[in-house]
């Protein structure tokens, strides 16, 4: 009698009703097993690969690893997938040094160690090795404010040069459908038509050097947290110690507000950037090459080299918004450099990580 009612205050697993719920999954709020989350998890990820035909047999790809939950995740994951779909994939890791101590350098022994545990080969490129400067050197030359727009740029294109170096068909990111929702929220407050049109793309970049998708677009981050807790995967949690993020952050937190009322709000608004129609009298940038080092430019130089050029010129503001502060020598070379357009700051690389 005492054991009929033990076992109907037990709540069973809403999905398999055979095993004991441990859990309350974010995305639905149903109360699930960890074997089933597992199971919707991964195959939810699964799905979205086959659908969008992210991958090829036979293909190379470079995770882009930073060391932090959602990479992690990605690389556990995929590595799953690969064996369990025979998708024939070549995996590599793929990490940043921006050389900032007492963070990335901690980072980079997580993916180490990731390296090891999930036996994919990993390439290091560090921003010191392609700029001559680090992180740690361009905060202490123009301080706190602006030092995401430096870091952000240039990750870019180091991700895409250490992709280069490992001959990979494509990289994939850990972005989660939070990060995205984020970001379409950011580029309709900034107005950056350019970047909203594409954001919510799982490829982008496919008419530049390396495509790169996004096997976690309508992954929630809460549940890549859940995940990494329940498998005990080895990812490094500390936050950047230059973030400021002070307006991603607003809107960061606009989008948990919501999620925690209704947990749809984060695909709703992915889905809305998808269904964006960009007006055909807007005005495109258009695609072209960087007269300084040949990377992919809609201006004259890339956004890389003039923030270079700023830094070995000692005008670190060269540029950067909308050359506030700037003489009139200095507005000149903006202006040569770039044809009329500055470079809008961006926080956290993650917009384009
Ligand atoms: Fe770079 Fe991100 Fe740190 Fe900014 S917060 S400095 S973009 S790693």
């Amino acid at each position: 009698m005492e054991g009929n009612h033990e076992k109907a205050r037990v709540r069973l697993c809403y999905l398999c009703n055979q095993r004991r719920a441990a859990l309350k999954r974010p995305k639905t709020l149903e109360q699930i097993c960890r074997e089933c989350f597992y199971e919707v998890f991964e195959e939810e990820i699964h799905q979205v690969i086959v659908k969008n035909q992210l991958f090829k047999p036979g293909e190379r790809i470079a995770i882009g690893a930073s060391g932090g939950k959602d990479s992690t995740v990605l690389a556990y994951v995929l590595s799953e997938l690969n064996r369990r779909h025979n998708y024939g994939l070549d995996l590599f890791l793929l990490s940043v040094d921006e050389g900032i101590t007492g963070y990335r350098d901690d980072s980079l022994e997580t993916v180490k160690r990731n390296e090891l545990q999930y036996g994919l080969p990993l390439k290091i490129v560090s921003y010191k090795d392609l700029y001559g400067w680090t992180m740690d050197e361009i905060v202490k030359t123009i301080g706190l404010k602006n030092n995401c727009t430096f870091c952000g740029v240039f990750r870019r294109q180091a991700l895409d040069r250490g992709a280069a170096l490992l001959k990979v068909d494509k990289l994939v990111t850990g972005h989660n459908a939070d990060d995205i929702a984020e970001t379409v929220l950011l580029n309709i407050l900034r107005g950056d038509i350019a970047r909203l049109s594409r954001c919510t793309s799982i490829t982008t970049g496919e008419d530049g050097p390396i495509p790169r998708c996004k096997p976690f677009k309508y992954t929630y981050e809460k549940e890549i947290v859940m995940y990494a807790y329940f498998k005990r995967l080895d990812y490094f949690s500390t936050e950047c110690i230059y973030s400021p993020n002070a307006y991603r952050g607003f809107a960061r937190e606009f989008i948990k507000d919501l999620e925690r009322m209704r947990p749809r709000a984060i695909l709703d608004i992915i889905k809305s950037g998808e269904d964006f129609r960009i007006s055909t009298s807007t005005k495109m940038p258009e695609q072209g090459i960087c007269e300084r080092c040949g990377y992919i430019s809609s201006q004259k130089w890339c956004k890389a080299c003039v923030l270079l050029e700023g830094l070995n010129k000692g005008l670190p503001k060269l540029g950067i918004g909308r050359s506030r502060g700037l003489d009139n020598n200095h507005r000149k070379d903006v202006k040569q450099i770039n044809g009329t357009k500055n470079i809008e700051g961006k926080q956290c690389g993650s917009l384009d990580f």
